[in-house]
Parts: C-alpha cells; structure tokens; sequence
C-alpha cells in the first residue's frame, strides 16, 4: 500500500498525465516526492504515453562535436575559455563531411554538429557545411548545437538548411543561472535565443542538467515549468557530472534516478517530446540508456565523432564514447534497447505533430 505521501505523488503523477500541465507549487510537490516507488509508478505512465505516440521506435542522432574550442566561461563545463589545460581542435568541413557519410552508411539520418562557442564557426562557414550535408543527403535532417548567436545568424544557418537547434536553457532559474555562469552570460539572453529560434522556423530543443550545484526542488519545477510554456519539440536533460580543471571540480554529480523520474515527468507533460537518453547518464551508468527508456525517452545520440576528437570533447570527466555511445557500437546499442522492449529506427526521427 503506498503511503499517505505517495498517494498524494500519484495523483499529481495522474494529474499531469490527463492535463498536460501543473502549477509551479505543483511541479514543486512533484519533485519534492520523488521516491523509487512514485517513479516506478511515474514510469509505467510515461513509456504508455511514448508508445502511444511513437510505438517502440527509438530515434538514434550522430553526434559530431565539431569544435572544442569555447569564448565562454561556464563554471560547470571543461571546455570552458578559464580551462587551459583543455586540448582544442576544430574539425574541417571535409571531416565533418566523412562523419556523415559514415554514419549514413551506419542508418543514421540526422546529424547532430555541436560544439563550443567558437569564433572560426562563422555563419559562412556553418552555412557552407551544412548545405554541403543537404545536398549530399536531402533525406536527412541537421541539427545545430553552437550556443548562443543572433537572431540574423539563425536565420542564415536556417535558411541554409539546419533544421533544428539544441541550446539547452540549463536552468529557468535565473539566481541558479547566475551561481553557474559569469555574469555576462544571461538567463535572459539564453531564452531570447530559443524565442528566436522558435520564431525562425526551427524545431527546437531545450533542456537543463540533473544535480548542478545550487539546483532545488523549487529550481526544477521551473524548468518543468518552463518546458510547458515553451513547448519544445525536444528536451534534453542529463546529470550533473564534474570536470576536474573546473571550479566545480569537488561538486557531487547529479543522480541518475532522479535524472530518470524527471523524464518520465517530461513524457507525461508532452508525449510527443522527442526525449534522449543522453552521453551524461551513460557516463555515471552503465545501463543509463536503457534506465532512459524504460523512464519514458525514445532517443540516443551515438557519438560520430572521429576518434581524436571524442576524448578532446571533454565537457565532464570520464565521458562516454564507446559501446552503445559509439556509432561503431550501433549494433550493441539495438541489442540493448529490442531487450527493454525497444527499436533502433533509421528514420530522420521528427517530433509527431500536434
Ligand atoms: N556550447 C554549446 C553546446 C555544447 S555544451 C552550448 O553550451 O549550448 C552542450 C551541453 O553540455 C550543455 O548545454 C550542458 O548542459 C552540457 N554540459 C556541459 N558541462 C556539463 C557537465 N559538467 N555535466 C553535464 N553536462 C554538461
Ligand atoms: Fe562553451 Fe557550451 Fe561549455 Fe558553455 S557549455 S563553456 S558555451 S561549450
């Protein structure tokens, strides 16, 4: 029998599964009960409402991290400007090209090109790239991860092609932003660009850490919050993992479990957010990808990276890069989902529309 505070869990869990929404104070109570039980209970709603809406097909993304070279500062992140220690590189178009070639052949239809805030990614220069990728392969969409860049650059990436964009809001929470950023970098700012990219055509996608120092209850359910009002087409959530050469080198990393409850949430908010199981719970567990489906997610991103660069592209300590989290190891990856019930689709993976 659940007790008198997993009851109360379980109706808000039902709450948000039939509305599609809460009050912040709501969001709060929610994340406040996690416990194992009301997430085994949250769980078991979310991958019915991924079914429902997406059957047992996983989305698999190539990731390639095209540059590690960063003009920012984030306290939380090892590729941060302050990190001398950081091992830069920038991939050429050429590289960039042969990853995707490869991965097509692998059955990968959407390209993931992510990196620092790098001053050479200049819109010319992402532009050339990513209409190089479109013409090569129309059957597949491109979607950008570089950070923070005007409304008039999104719009040229856009018109050259790229047809999503991931810029993850990392907390809704505007003192919380300011404990993980230096101050020139703004909550504020960071949602003008999503607004932007919204406006422009994009599919988009936000998303925040599990655990980052300073989080709160009160701090998630405005991410939750957040990703209501938004109505992302994506939502990428991952924990909290430290990076030595960081000022959040002795900071706890976040949890799995919780990293886990939050998804099966964010299912149940919309059912039709595309929700990866991300490198970062990968990295702190070894069964993370499938802990990610079974929680309600429905996409992974195989790192397509070459070689080298996978383990420059440090953003944390220890980050995943083979077996399931290599593009090499797709064949591994498809064993491990068709065992939580789930299936590797070649598919470019859109979000259904509402
Ligand atoms: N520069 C771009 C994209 C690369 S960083 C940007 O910042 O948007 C991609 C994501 O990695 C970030 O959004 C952040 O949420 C995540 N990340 C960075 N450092 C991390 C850490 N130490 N632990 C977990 N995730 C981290
Ligand atoms: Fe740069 Fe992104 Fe890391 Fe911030 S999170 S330092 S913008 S790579």
């Amino acid at each position: 029998m659940p007790d008198a505070g997993e009851s109360r869990g379980r109706e808000l869990v039902d709450l948000l599964a039939r509305e599609h929404s809460l009050t912040p104070e709501q969001y709060e109570e929610l994340v406040r009960s996690f416990s194992p039980a009301l997430a085994a209970y949250a769980a078991e709603l979310a991958t019915a409402a991924r079914r429902e809406v997406y059957g047992d097909d996983v989305f698999i993304r190539g990731l390639i991290e095209v540059s590690s070279y960063c003009r920012n500062d984030c306290l939380y992140c090892g590729l941060r400007r302050s990190n001398r220690s950081a091992k830069r590189y920038r991939l050429s178009p050429e590289a960039i090209l042969a990853c995707c070639e490869r991965g097509y052949e692998l059955g990968f239809r959407t390209f993931v090109l992510q990196g620092g805030e790098d001053p050479a990614l200049t819109d010319a220069a992402v532009c050339d790239v990513v209409s190089a990728i479109k013409s090569a392969r129309p059957d597949c969409a491109v979607t950008l991860s570089l950070g923070e860049r005007s409304h008039e650059s999104y719009q040229a990436l856009f018109d050259a092609g790229a047809d999503r964009y991931l810029l993850r809001h990392e907390t809704a929470d505007p003192a919380h932003y300011a404990r993980l950023h230096p101050a020139e970098l703004t909550l504020e700012r960071r949602l003008s660009c999503l607004r932007d990219l919204r406006e422009i055509g994009y599919q988009v996608g936000c998303g925040f850490m599990v655990g980052s120092p300073g989080q709160t209850p009160a701090s998630l359910a405005r991410d939750l919050r957040l990703v209501e009002e938004l109505r992302p087409e994506m939502c990428g959530i991952g924990p909290f993992v430290p990076h030595h050469a960081t000022p959040f080198a002795e900071e706890a990393a976040g949890s799995v479990a919780l990293t886990c409850y939050l998804l099966s949430l964010l299912r149940l908010l919309d059912p039709r957010l595309l929700l990866p199981a991300t490198t970062a719970l990968a990295t702190l567990d070894p069964r993370g990808c499938e802990r990610g489906m079974l929680a309600g997610a429905n996409v992974v991103m195989p790192n397509l990276s070459p070689m080298a660069a996978r383990e420059k592209y440090e953003l944390y300590d220890n980050k995943a890069h083979a077996g399931s989290e290599a593009a090499e190891g797709l064949a591994e990856l498809r064993r491990r989902m068709e065992l939580v019930g789930c299936r590797v689709v070649v598919d470019r993976g859109d979000a259904r529309r509402r």
